[in-house]
């Protein structure tokens, strides 16, 4: 199988009534967890390379060909996605690279500078095939539009993709991001509110936060695309750690191969949780 645009991908899991988990890349590991997990369970995934993630490697280039070789090599279908980029040059310099899918964030612009620029980022992507997420940011606050508290308003949203073009629209609607534990409670009426005004699939971001039953209860109120980072990254930490303590070794394989098979398991079965409907 080869890689897809996210278009496409989550069009087929709308029409199914179920959504597409994503899951953030930030070293080789992840993708390999999660193209294994794909894999296992018969379902596409968003492999996510964030724009946090690009900093702390120093560049975009050597992450984005290692995860687009082993989404190439998976048998199930894979978007590759820039995850919060806020930088127009990132933005192209992913779609140089053969990204498939890219979310700008400009969360933090005054409302209608968001919009123009988001509109370019539309038009540079669109002529590549693809695809493109955004964001509502006429809220502000530290969080943007995933504070706790803030809500995306339905006719707000309807008019952003109306005025952008975008494919996918994240939406706030209880959720926030880097959550350890899973207490937040998501607004279903506002989901399916937001699914019958907004013509393009659905996004929940900082779904970390969020339990099983709150995750399935989103999907069947219209959610499509679900962003789960910071709890993977707790299954990464912990395995690794209960390895080292129990085998103390200088072999990395030893400790990210426990990491990296927790971290399938765990991404198998969120992969599976979403499809439930
Ligand atoms: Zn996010």
């Amino acid at each position: 199988m080869t890689r897809f645009a996210l278009t496409p991908v989550l069009a087929e899991a709308s029409a199914a009534g179920r959504a597409v988990a994503a899951f953030n890349v930030i070293q080789i590991e992840h993708a390999e967890a999660y193209a294994a997990a794909a894999e296992r369970v018969g379902l596409p995934v968003v492999m996510q390379i964030s724009e946090n993630c690009v900093r702390y490697h120093g560049s975009l280039a050597p992450i984005a060909a290692a995860t687009l070789a082993i989404a190439d090599a998976c048998t199930m279908p894979v978007v590759v996605h820039l995850d919060h980029a806020e930088d127009v040059s990132l933005v192209e310099e992913a779609v140089r690279l053969g990204l498939t899918s890219v979310m700008f964030d400009g969360s933090t612009l005054a409302d209608d500078e968001n919009r123009a620029v988001t509109r370019r980022v539309v038009a540079l992507c669109g002529s590549a095939g693809i695809s493109v997420e955004a964001e509502l940011g006429e809220v502000g606050g530290k969080d943007g539009v995933h504070a706790p508290g803030v809500r995306t308003d339905p006719d707000d949203a309807a008019r952003f993709v109306a005025d952008t073009g975008v494919d996918a629209l994240a939406v706030a609607v209880g959720s926030s991001h880097a959550m350890t534990d899973r207490t937040a409670e998501l607004d279903t009426d506002l989901i399916a509110a937001l699914r019958s005004s907004v013509p393009v699939p659905l996004v929940l971001h900082g779904s970390s936060g969020v339990p099983d039953s709150g995750l399935v209860a989103a999907v069947g109120a219209g959610m499509t695309k679900v962003n789960i980072a910071t709890h993977l990254n707790q299954v990464f930490t912990r395995a690794m750690t209960a390895r080292l303590e129990a085998s103390p070794t200088v072999d990395t394989r030893t400790y990210l191969g426990a990491a990296r098979d927790a971290v399938t398991d765990e991404a198998a079965r969120l992969l599976a949780l979403l499809a439930l409907h």
